[in-house]
């Protein structure tokens, strides 16, 4: 039985021979022995003659031998089968995510190598993947809760993709799909669409409820590729680029991203000299009182005047001055800046100035807000610091004790684009807050639809519960403005109103016979 288990080949044939052999030839020797007559006779013509001791012996010693030899093979076939089990489990482990238990980057890499090399490898779609608020849920929710969310993920994804295709966790909130048979976008969308469903789907796990989502960065393996670097690159850029739109989940990769990666690496290469050089400005956007049409405060926009690429929006270059570190000097600059401009203006028009959550971890950043005022005049009533729910995922201790101490000295504190993000109840609790800024997104859409309509209406009752004001971003139409008074909201701001403009035309907007209500109308 063993033998044919671990020899399949010709193994067990040769013990068997062998030991066949070295049973006939004592067989023979006894009977040539047991011959008709003298039995001494026999065993004399046995020993003296040497071709009936061959005839026996070599035989016997020839199947011992072959007995010998099988038998050793076989103990060194089970080992290397052995051996090679172990190779096998070692490389099971050493490719699986311990976490979810889906394969990792080295079995993602093996795995994409092999579709590579296949001849008709260009029927494979790649999806770079990534979850949103992550680090939130991890920052806020502990990472137990983090680690339940991977898991649940993972089980609904592999749901989707049925047997059509292998998911891969590469590390924290990064995984890779790889799709089989799908060549064209066509056939990738509705597994984009489904995943993202799924994704954002509230998950109802042990520590609570936990709302998140995804983006998708989708390229397809080329007949010209050769190495997974370049295919891995692709869909990176394509899910960059689903990051950076609000409100598409998957993105497929276009060959403009490459050039503009390049840019965006000359961007930030730029961004080290640019404040010695001078080179950044502010725009101010007015905030009209509903009610009134004046201005009752304005919002420091920063801007970059690149020598050869003209001016950038900070929503390119200030993600890069996050990453880079750089926000901080440009992040005092602007607040120094906006203090020393809006003292100019008549009390009690305000400022407001973006902050992003990674200023709050310079430990001196609220006594040099304080210092700015003091240096400037500008009376701390008078500045808005603006932050989006994005700043409570830094340091959830550190931004609250930094919000807390800026509000003791008399500084508002406004959440920016609400409605976007996590839109918590309990940031709103727990957090300190003077204005809530409603994202442009719901401007947008509120007359369109009734549900954005709706909640729109929601977030002025939560303000209103809250004793916060509301301030709408984004108003562009007049029926857009008439809906948000008729609601009672009680700040506006928007393109209707005012687009941003340079410091020296912000008295233009001041003057007291201006109502910009009545212009825009
Ligand atoms: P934000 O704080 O929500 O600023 C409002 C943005 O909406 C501005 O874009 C403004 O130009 C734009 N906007 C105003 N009204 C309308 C409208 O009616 N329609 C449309 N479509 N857009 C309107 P901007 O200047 O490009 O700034 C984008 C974002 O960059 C800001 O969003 C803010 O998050 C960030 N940012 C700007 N300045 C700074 C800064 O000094 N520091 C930091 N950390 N971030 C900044
Ligand atoms: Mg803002
Ligand atoms: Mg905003």
């Amino acid at each position: 039985m063993m033998l044919r288990t671990f020899s399949p080949g010709s193994l067990w044939r040769y013990v068997f021979a062998g030991s066949a052999l070295g049973a006939v030839a004592p067989l023979t020797t006894l009977y040539l022995l047991a011959s008709p007559g003298d039995p001494w006779s026999g065993f004399h013509q046995f020993t003296s003659d040497p071709l009936l001791f061959a005839t026996a012996a070599l035989p016997a010693a020839t199947g011992y031998l072959a007995y010998q030899i099988g038998w050793r093979t076989l103990q060194l076939r089970q080992r290397i089968h052995e051996l090679e089990h172990r190779r096998r489990e070692l490389q099971e482990v050493a490719s699986r995510d311990p976490l979810t238990g889906i394969g990792n980057r080295l079995a993602m890499e093996q795995a994409l190598q092999a579709r590579m090399a296949k001849v008709n490898k260009t029927s494979t779609a790649v999806l770079a993947i990534d979850l949103d608020r992550f680090k939130f849920v991890n920052d806020t929710m502990g990472h137990d809760t983090g680690d339940s969310l991977l898991i649940a993920l993972t089980q609904r994804l592999k749901q989707v993709l049925g047997g059509r295709g292998e998911i891969y966790r590469l590390g924290g909130d990064e995984f890779v799909i790889l799709l089989d048979g799908c060549a064209t976008p066509q056939a990738v969308e509705p597994y984009c669409l489904d995943l993202a469903r799924e994704a954002s789907t509230p998950f109802e796990l042990a520590q609570g409820r936990v709302a998140t989502g995804l983006s998708i960065g989708v390229t397809f393996v080329e007949e010209e590729d050769d190495s997974i670097g370049q295919v891995l690159k692709r869909a990176d850029l394509a899910l960059y680029r689903a990051k950076a739109d609000f409100g598409s989940a998957h993105t497929f990769y276009e060959p403009l991203m490459a050039a503009e990666d390049l840019r965006m690496f000359e961007i930030e290469r730029d961004l080290g000299r640019a404040l010695s050089e001078g080179e950044f400005f502010l725009e101010y956007q007015p905030i009209i009182g509903i009610k009134s049409g004046k201005v009752r405060s304005l919002e420091a926009l920063l801007r970059w005047r690149h020598p050869s690429l003209g001016v950038i929006s900070p929503e390119v270059f200030v993600p890069l001055a996050e990453r880079s570190g750089m926000i901080l000097a440009i992040g005092k600059w602007v607040v120094q800046k906006a203090c020393s401009e809006a003292v100019k203006w008549p009390a009690p028009v305000g400022v407001g100035v973006n902050v992003s959550g990674d200023q709050f971890k310079d430990r001196g950043f609220v006594a040099y807000i304080l210092g700015c005022l003091d240096d400037s005049g500008l009376a701390p009533g008078r500045l808005t610091i603006e932050v989006t729910e994005a700043v409570f995922s830094v340091d959830i201790q550190l931004v609250r004790e930094s919000l807390a101490q800026l509000r003791a000295a008399g500084v508002r504190v406004a959440l920016d684009d609400f409605g976007t993000g996590f839109s918590s109840i309990n940031n709103l609790k727990v957090f300190p807050l003077d204005q809530l800024k409603i994202d442009r997104s719901f401007a947008r859409e509120m007359l369109e639809t009734t549900r954005d309509a709706r909640l729109v209406d929601l977030i002025r009752l939560l303000s209103e519960t809250f004793q916060i004001d509301t301030t709408i971003e984004g108003i562009e139409t007049r029926p857009q403005l008439d809906f948000v008074r008729a609601l009672g909201i009680e700040e506006a701001q928007g393109f209707l109103i005012s687009r941003p403009v340079a410091a020296d035309m912000v008295p233009d907007l001041l003057t007291p016979d201006r109502n910009l209500f009545a212009v825009a109308s």
